[in-house]
């Protein structure tokens, strides 16, 4: 059975960069969560609104640990749904962060549009995925990296680091509230849709 290493955080914050490398650094096995759902056919809808799948919950987990309990390998999960993973089964959950106005910046570029980005950004002020990720998993479990201003090379030396256990992880827990300016923060609001 592989060892489950979770590579989560806000889309956008470098999830599958991180981890594509990261696995061939260290020869792990890279899930692409909702990658691997579209593959498998693992939805039971499409919501056009958050233009996503709606996924199985069920038979997501139950391939996830097959496919964990026949890797030898360690198995590097990325999604932005960590919680999804029964909490005895993961080693390390890794969040990533980014800056608000980066991870903006980050998504214009994947060309979504506003209210998905918003909503995205917004998820991120809030640190949505580290409290649920907190929530499931024991605090000593998460750790949180600012990619804002790091080369995918750099987040991904770090990650090798804390693994191998020649780096000490750090215990920041990142709160972009107390960082921005209130109109910053305002950009992002509902607006009556
Ligand atoms: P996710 O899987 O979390 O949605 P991606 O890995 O697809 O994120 O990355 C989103 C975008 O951000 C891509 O264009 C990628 O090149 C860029 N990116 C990823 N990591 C970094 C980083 N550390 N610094 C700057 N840009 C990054
Ligand atoms: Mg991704």
């Amino acid at each position: 059975m592989g060892k489950v290493i979770i590579i989560a955080g806000t889309p956008g914050t470098g999830k599958t960069t991180t981890a594509k490398l990261l696995s061939k650094k260290i020869n792990a096995v890279h899930v692409d969560v909702s990658r691997y759902v579209i593959e498998n056919k693992l939805y039971i809808d499409y919501d056009p609104r958050h233009l996503s799948y709606v996924i199985d919950e069920e038979k997501v987990i139950e391939k996830l640990i097959e496919l964990v309990e026949k890797s030898d390998k360690i198995v590097i999960i990325d999604t932005h749904y960590p919680e999804i993973l029964p909490p005895d089964t993961v080693e390390y959950v890794f969040v990533l962060r980014t800056n608000p106005l980066i991870l903006e910046d980050r998504l214009r570029k994947k060309g979504w549009p506003w209210r998905k980005i918003r909503e995205n950004v917004m998820a991120e002020i809030l640190s949505i995925v580290v409290s649920n990720a907190i929530n499931r998993f024991s605090e000593d479990k998460v750790f949180e990296i600012d990619t804002s201003n790091k080369t995918p090379e750099k987040v991904v030396e770090e990650i090798t680091g804390v693994i191998k256990g020649y780096i000490k992880p750090s215990k920041q827990r990142i709160d972009w509230l107390s960082l921005l300016k209130p109109e910053d923060i305002m950009r992002y609001e509902i607006s009556g849709e």
